[in-house]
């Protein structure tokens, strides 16, 4: 038999999410009278609105045709769709060859990993989405589980919580080839203000490393004076790659596509171009994103889909309001919520498991405990936005009563 890739030895094993399942399962066997509603899932639950979903069907159509098929197109996406990401959500800040258009940015994290092989150090921001850690992992950018800690051999861990402002305090952080960061921040609903972007790029820039932003919820951020796109802070296009998602935009969650901005002038440090190489891994392992969610992609562009969206949104960030609000009137202290679909909570006195079991129990609502997002996680628990509006209020009605 062929030998296994050592790396995946050391990966634990995908606990958090089964676990959830499993102990939601447990309950129901218990209880079978129970309404269990689920915040813990970052699925989206809203249909497609109506113009992106009939460019999704029309270009399904038209593939049916003599005159509209068409096969393999560019790995890098439709040009028509590049130069709407460029300018429609840039505002041309970023150039059309700098986008590459993917199958989503959980596909692009892993492939982005490649780009760097098993040599380089790497720091996540703790808690993190776990793609990051694990992509790593898998790579051989870091080593296995510490007994004691929990924590991956060779990672850097930036603690992200309430008192720094889920910032990581920069001054205590060595230099590090990679860093990963997320924001509008899944699970805290934290957002990177323009100052701590720009310590973060100044920080990059000062120890040449590359910054993995992972800005996969942009689109929630209401706020005007929070950036969008780590390419709105100077000296950003030296230092950063930034992914992002129609997911979570328009219910493109099933349906896949994504993009990353790779800029021209980011550089290895032998001085070859990054760009360069990520054409190589998309043109390799990549074949380009399906032509029909490409279409559907392109709709999100015109005037009717812009509105579209943002009303899906709002759907959403309604929900998140609404959820925090309830959390707030039953006594936890919470966080994010604004310009995210993620509301953080604290739970005094527990752990996030034990709090995860006590609101299973009472409120038979299912929750994501943040310690399994990373131990800075520990004694949070996440609440999801994703739902359907009659689940979310019969929830927060729960949640008052408890
Ligand atoms: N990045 C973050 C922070 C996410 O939370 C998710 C999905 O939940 C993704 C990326 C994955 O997005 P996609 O559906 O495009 O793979």
């Amino acid at each position: 038999m062929a030998p296994r890739n050592p790396c995946f030895s050391n990966l634990a094993a995908g606990y958090l999410f089964p676990e959830v399942a499993k102990r939601r399962r447990e309950f129901a066997a218990k209880h079978p009278e129970a309404k269990i509603i689920s915040l813990g899932i970052g699925n989206t639950t809203e249909p497609i609105p109506p113009s992106i979903c009939e460019a999704l069907s029309a270009s399904a159509v038209e593939l049916g045709t003599k005159k509209g098929y068409s096969g393999y197109g560019d790995e890098q996406g439709k040009l028509e769709l590049r130069k709407a990401i460029s300018i429609g959500w840039y505002g041309g800040l970023v150039r059309d060859d700098e986008v590459f258009v993917s199958d989503g940015a959980k596909c692009d994290l892993g492939r982005l990993a490649l780009l760097f092989g098993p040599g380089v150090s790497v720091a996540v921001q703790d808690p993190a989405y776990p793609v990051y850690v694990d992509s790593s992992v898998m790579l051989g950018q870091a080593g296995g589980k510490e007994e004691s800690s929990g924590a991956y051999r060779g990672l850097t861990y930036m603690a992200c919580r309430p008192e720094n402002g889920f910032f990581p305090d920069l001054g205590k952080l060595s230099k590090t080839d990679l860093i990963y960061f997320c924001s509008p921040n899944n699970p805290t609903g934290a957002v990177a203000t323009r100052a701590q972007l720009q310590s973060l790029v100044d920080f990059a820039r000062k120890n040449r490393s590359i910054i993995l932003f992972d800005a996969a919820y942009a689109g929630y951020i209401r706020d005007q004076d929070l950036p969008r796109s780590i390419f709105e802070i100077d000296g950003a296009r030296e230092v950063a790659i930034e992914i992002n998602s129609f997911s979570k935009y328009i219910g493109f969650t099933g349906v896949r596509l994504g993009w990353s901005v790779v800029p021209a002038e980011l550089a290895f440090d032998d001085g070859t171009s990054v760009r360069q190489d990520w054409n190589r891994v998309n043109t390799t392992i990549f074949n380009g994103a399906s032509n029909i969610a490409q279409a559907g992609g392109l709709a999100m562009f015109t005037m009717t889909g812009k509105e579209e969206m943002r009303g899906l949104i709002g759907f959403y960030l309604e929900n998140a309001s609404l959820i925090r609000d309830a959390l707030r009137s039953a006594g936890f202290e919470t966080w994010g919520g604004d310009n995210a679909p993620y509301v953080w909570a604290r739970v005094n006195g527990k752990t996030s498991w034990q709090s995860f079991e006590d609101i299973l129990d009472r409120a038979n609502i299912v929750t994501t405990p943040g310690s399994g997002f990373g131990s800075a996680g520990e004694g949070f628990l996440r609440f999801s936005a994703f739902g359907h509006r009659e689940d979310i209020l019969e929830a927060c009605g729960r949640l008052k009563g408890m």
